[in-house]
Formats: structure tokens, sequence, C-alpha cells
């Protein structure tokens, strides 16, 4: 496979000059040539921080955050925007409403100590300063306080049960169910606990997670008083996803390729997701809003992902059963800068991966064009946690690159990699210090050139992936025959979607 494009318009140029009859369906394709240079090689390192830069001084500007529903996010969209009207590209802005919730308070004292507690979202929020109440250690078992049962009488008490079997919401509402006035849920594995109750209906008493570590302390306070601060803002919000498109290439087989470019509330997001965000900016900037390709590019930047990928999800519903036929392939980039960075594409392999016809060829393409570049790739399972969810469930072949999250380098990454082994790809994930000093700017810029590579690539032909060759008319039955081919069995789950 080529990844070539520099040279596109000159190769049209050269064969309609010279009067050349092509015969057959490609008379009119624009065809890639052998000599020229890639899209990623017009990806600078310079211009990529510029756009992070930007982006840092977005947050510090808006209260060290681009959440969406805050205008730190919506300043991120536009300053996205404006670069890409410039273009020429056709540009949307497809508003939708979202649960908005930020934590104000989540601390836990007992005995005059302080154990360190992780509201979960969407709890229901005590008063300001908190309650005090006797602690009640609920037995563990195989399903510990999943049933109202495994109680007993704790009214006017907090409840503390461990992790694991049913949800975090069925486990407060048991407690609230027994008496409850507060529940603490304890992780059943080593770290600190940061789940959601799914949504703020399910919410009965103030709820929030305890790290493994911090649990025996409580246990050894059974009966005794603690002070319980959680608190929530909790409301309904307007956000949106910002669209752009080339005007040219095919509408019937879009190459759409996507980043979430909203923060967390607690810090500016720069690896998360200002790094995959700008990528695609300069990406789309270097192809240009009308480019002589074969399928139509459409960039997405979305908001709302860090409250469930709610922006990307709306998107693809929004969609009629046709438009979506007419995606040929979404393409994510979620975190590409990451400090101690790892090199990643999904595990595409069809049909054991549960992902959807066409994706290995696309986790090849990754694969091959980053070789390309001097980065060994391997690939993972998928997690649910990014925009591709919803495309993917939906049987529309996925891919892309990212860096890293919480997960931790082993030796053998640090060896074929660099980075340090036993930390977390990126320290700062989902904090305040997710700023411009936590990333990889080597990572950042080989990804970015990468990603150009494959969305070039893709522009001019999908043919590995859905067998449709450039102008080849195109037969929806025969996708909708792939796409229903198999049932995608990936669960779709935010990035703060521990639900269990
Ligand atoms: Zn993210």
């Amino acid at each position: 496979m080529s990844f070539r494009i520099g040279k596109l318009r000159s190769a049209v140029a050269i064969a309609a000059s010279a009067g050349l009859v092509l015969t057959g369906s490609a008379t009119a394709a624009a065809t890639t040539t052998t000599q020229d240079e890639l899209l990623g090689d017009s990806i600078e390192r310079s211009q990529l921080q510029r756009h992070l830069i930007a982006m840092q001084r977005i947050a510090d500007a808006h209260g060290g955050n681009r959440v969406s529903g805050s205008l730190g996010h919506e300043t991120s969209a536009e300053y996205v925007a404006q670069r890409l009207e410039a273009e020429g590209f056709e540009i949307t802005r497809q508003e939708f409403p979202f649960d908005y919730n930020e934590t104000l308070a989540e601390e836990l004292s007992v005995g005059g100590q302080d154990v360190p507690i992780t509201a979960m979202s969407f709890t229901k929020s005590t008063e300001e300063g908190g309650l005090t109440a006797p602690l009640a250690v609920v037995e563990s078992s195989d399903a510990p306080g999943c049933d109202v049962s495994d109680y007993g009488d704790v009214t006017g008490q907090v409840a503390l049960v461990e992790r694991g079997e049913c949800d975090f919401a069925q486990k407060q509402a048991a407690a609230a169910d027994a008496g409850a006035v507060a529940a603490l849920i304890y992780n059943n594995e080593p770290g600190p606990l940061n789940g959601t109750l799914g949504d703020a209906d399910a919410a009965r008493i103030p709820t929030a997670g305890v790290a493994q570590e911090d649990a025996q302390q409580l246990i050894d306070a059974d009966g005794q008083d603690v002070t319980v601060d959680v608190r929530q803002l909790i409301e309904e919000r307007n956000t949106y996803n910002l669209i752009a498109e080339t005007t040219t290439g095919r509408d019937d087989n879009v190459v759409v390729a996507g980043a979430h470019i909203d923060s967390v509330a607690d810090g500016p997001g720069i690896n998360d997701n200002a790094t995959g965000s700008v990528g695609l900016l300069e990406t789309a900037l270097q192809l240009g809003g009308s480019p002589d390709i074969n399928n139509k590019v459409r960039f997405a930047w979305w908001g709302a992902e860090e409250f469930g990928l709610i922006g990307s999800t709306h998107y693809v519903n929004s969609l009629s059963a046709d438009e979506q036929l007419d995606i040929a392939m979404y393409l994510n980039f979620d975190m590409i800068g990451s400090p101690n960075a790892g090199y990643f594409t999904y595990d595409g392999t069809y049909p054991d991966s549960g992902l959807p016809y066409g994706t290995q060829a696309i986790t090849d393409t990754f694969t091959e064009a980053m070789d390309g570049r001097g980065i060994e790739l391997e690939t993972e399972p998928v997690s649910g946690r990014s925009d591709y969810a919803e495309f993917a469930a939906y049987g529309i072949p996925i891919g892309g690159v990212y860096t890293g999250a919480d997960g931790v380098k082993t030796e053998e990454q640090a060896e074929k990699w660099g980075g340090e082994a036993g930390v977390t790809f990126d320290p700062c994930y989902h904090t305040p210090c997710d700023n411009l000093g936590n990333v990889d700017y080597d990572a950042f810029t080989v990804n970015g050139q990468g990603m150009a590579d494959v969305i070039a690539d893709y522009a001019m032909s999908t043919e590995d992936v859905n067998g449709i060759a450039p102008q080849e008319a195109k037969d929806r039955a025969a996708v909708a025959e792939q796409r229903s081919a198999q049932q995608t069995t990936l669960a779709a789950a935010g990035a703060h979607e521990n639900t269990r």
C-alpha cells in the first residue's frame, strides 16, 4: 500500500494535459504516484507546538480547563474553526445537550484523620461541610452490598462496602433502602476508585470511591463516627461537535477522522486531548479544504467525550441509515503525545476482536505507516473508552493511534520505545498537571505525521477496507451486508465510565 499524496494535483494534471485516455471506471479518479512526498512530511513539530500553546493559553484564561459546556471548550473549538474556514472547509456546529457534572467536594475524615475519596459521578450531595454518622462495615461476599439484606439495619449510618459483582448505582440504592445516609465503596484491586452512577436519576445517597490501600483503615474504624463531605454540581448544559469536511471527494464513501477537544474539569487537558485535536487540525490544514481526492474527508472535534462519549454518540445517532453506510471508516485520535509514550493501534483482528469487518485492514495500514516512520506499533484490544465506540457499534470499521493513558509501561516496551518501565504512560491523566510539560514532543510529532499519512491514503482509496475502488459505484446493500455480518461485541464505556 502506498501512503502518497503530495503530487496528486500534478499526477491528475499530467494525465489531463497529455490527453491520456484512461480506461474503465478509473477515468476521473485521482491516482497516487510513487515519487511523491507523504502528507505527514508536511506536519511540522513547530506548528503542532504552536497550536498546543494556544490550547494551554485558552485553559489558563478559562479557569484552568477546557471542559465541555464552558467557554474554555468553545474557545478551543473556535480556534480550530477559524483556521479551517480560512482553508475553505465546510464547517458545521452540531449542538446537543448533556448532563454536566463537576465535583465540588470529596472529603472523608475518620478520628480526625483525612482519608482520600473520589466522588462518584452523578452522586447525591451532602450539605456543605458534610454529614457525620457512624461507619457501618458491610461484610464482604460474592456479591457485596448488592442486595438490601446484605446491610442489616444501617439507619442513619455511612455504609462501607466492597466493589464487585453489581453496579455502583445498585449498591448505593441497596444501602439507601437499608437506611444508610451515605455509601463508601472501596476498590477490590489496587488503586483509587473513580466511578460513576451512570446518571443522576440513579442517585439516592452521597456516594464515593475509596482506594483499596485505604480500605483497611476504614474497616478498622467500624462503628466510629466519620464525616463525609461529597458534593457535585449537576446541571444540563449545551455544547457542540465541530465538523469540517472537504468540498471535494465523493460523499458516499466518506473518511471520518475525529478527536475530542474537550478536557476534564480538573485540568487543561493538553495530552488528553489537545494533542489529538491539533494533530487533526494540522492534518486538515495541510490537506486543504478542496484537495484532489477521491473520497471526501470529514474531520470532527467532538464535545463532551469526557462525560461519556456524548458528542460522538450523538453524531452517529443523528445520521440516517444511508448516511451511516456512506461513512467508509472512522479514525480516532485520543492522546498522541503521552509523556511516557507507548505506540498503539487497535487490535482489529476479524472476527476475534469483535470489531467490524474492515478494521483489520486499518490496523495494518497504521502499522505500515508508522513503521515507515521508524515506529513499531503494538496492537491492543479496544477498551470502549473513546469516541470510536458508537461507530463500531454500527459496524463502521475503526482505527487510530494513541500513546497510552493510565496503563503501565512494561520492561519490554521501555526497551523498544524508551521511557520508564513500571510507570503509567501518562502520570498526569485527568489531573491539573496535564499541561504543556506533560507531552513527549517526539511521540506527538511522529503520531501527527502518521495520522496524516493514513488519512491522506484513505482519501485516495478505501479499497482495502471495504472493497470500494475509487469511482466505483457504491453498492449500499453490499456494505450493509458487511456490517451486519457480525455483531460488534465492543462495550461502550466513557473515559470516566467505571460503572461497577
Ligand atoms: Zn481523551
